[in-house]
């Protein structure tokens, strides 16, 4: 059998002005949430007549630098593909969408001011104002590429520790080799996919397309990254086009929850719906029920995801879980209890009967 060469993924950022500025001025660029274009409201400022508040869904791509500040080398710097983009009265503008997620560097007084120099030369140069390509893929879904090798979950001996892990956690190495082509990456492609190694692999597609991926660390230990995520995050449900098919949809947090769910279950890997994700609940669903089921510490969102498909008049269920396990932890028939509950206490009308 011959192998085809790996190719070096395509580079092709939203802004490449700042992204080859970047590079230029880091080295080493890595790219986060790859092709989602920043989806911001605009709202008129009841304050100030004629001006605008702005306020964001979600800032889609980002690239990662190693902060110069605290001088870490895992990019840990992240700058929005918005950041300085425009400038009024020969300011540049939202330079303050960056963050250091290693020392919080650009808290510090003078620290944004100093990075916009760093990137922008200090004002001194002839400013550009940079064009942001508009996402071409918006719509047409294509297949990403998988983060390198990986081995179905499945065919791992039972004392591996992803399989111990998933085993521990009460879940079917069968159904989530089956169900959701779950498996361990054992080999990444790319020096920068190099933290998927050993991680379980959780991949999302949409009409049968890979358009987003995950890595789960094994276990429970504290790292930085829990869940390292590539592909159109904010353009993706997880489990969509089974869900789809279900009288209700059951929207969770992440991965685990869809699979103790299954089928009804998608999630959006986070807390937060961008508007892409709304608009495809309320399309896709209709006047089914949506079931809202968040993590605990995720109240804040609970409501906020309510209001937002209550004004897509969706058939809103708010599941609030009575304590901090996640929904995952639960078994199906406690879950099947705490739903139907939630649903009487809404009135809304519903079949459960998947989760029995
Ligand atoms: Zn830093």
């Amino acid at each position: 059998m011959t192998m085809a060469a790996p190719e070096a993924p395509t580079i092709n950022p939203l802004n490449p002005l700042l992204y080859s500025l970047l590079e230029h001025r880091f080295g080493s660029v890595l790219i986060a949430n790859a092709g989602a274009s920043a989806q911001v409201q605009r709202y008129k400022d009841p304050l100030r007549p004629g001006k605008f508040i702005k306020r964001a869904q979600s800032w889609g791509e980002y690239y990662r630098v190693c902060c110069p500040f605290c001088k870490e080398d895992r990019h840990r710097l992240w700058v929005n593909h918005t950041y300085g983009a425009d400038f009024i009265d020969g300011r540049r503008m939202d330079t303050h969408l960056a963050v250091c997620y290693n020392d919080g560097c650009l808290k510090k007084e003078g620290r944004l001011e100093q990075l916009s120099d760093l990137v922008f030369g200090g004002g001194r140069q002839l400013q550009t104002r940079a064009v942001i390509r508009p996402p071409t893929t918006d719509y047409v879904i294509k297949d990403i590429e998988p983060p390198g090798e990986i081995v179905r979950i499945d065919t791992l001996p039972d004392y591996h520790p992803a399989v111990e892990y998933l085993v521990a956690r009460n879940f079917d190495i069968k159904e989530l080799a089956e169900r959701f082509d779950i498996g361990v990456c054992v080999n990444p492609a790319y020096s920068s996919y190099g933290l998927m190694k050993g991680r379980i692999y959780i991949p999302a597609r949409m009409d049968n397309k890979l358009v987003a991926w995950q890595g789960r660390i094994v276990g429970n230990r504290s790292v930085a990254v829990k869940y390292y995520t590539q592909g159109r995050k904010s353009q993706m449900l997880y489990n969509y086009d089974v869900a789809r098919e279900q009288p209700v949809v059951i929207l969770a947090e992440g991965a685990p929850s869809v699979w103790r769910m299954w089928p009804a279950a998608v999630c959006c890997f986070g807390k937060s719906l961008s508007l892409w994700q709304e608009a495809a609940l309320a399309t896709t669903w209709g006047d089914k029920p949506v079931f809202i089921v968040l993590d605990n510490d995720a109240q804040e969102e609970l409501e906020k995801t309510t209001q937002k498909l209550c004004a897509r008049n969706m058939n809103v269920v708010p599941v609030i879980l009575p304590d901090a396990r996640d929904p995952a932890d639960y078994t199906r028939p406690e879950l099947f209890t705490m739903l139907s509950a939630a649903a009487d206490a809404v009135e809304v009308k519903t079949d459960l009967s998947f989760l029995q």
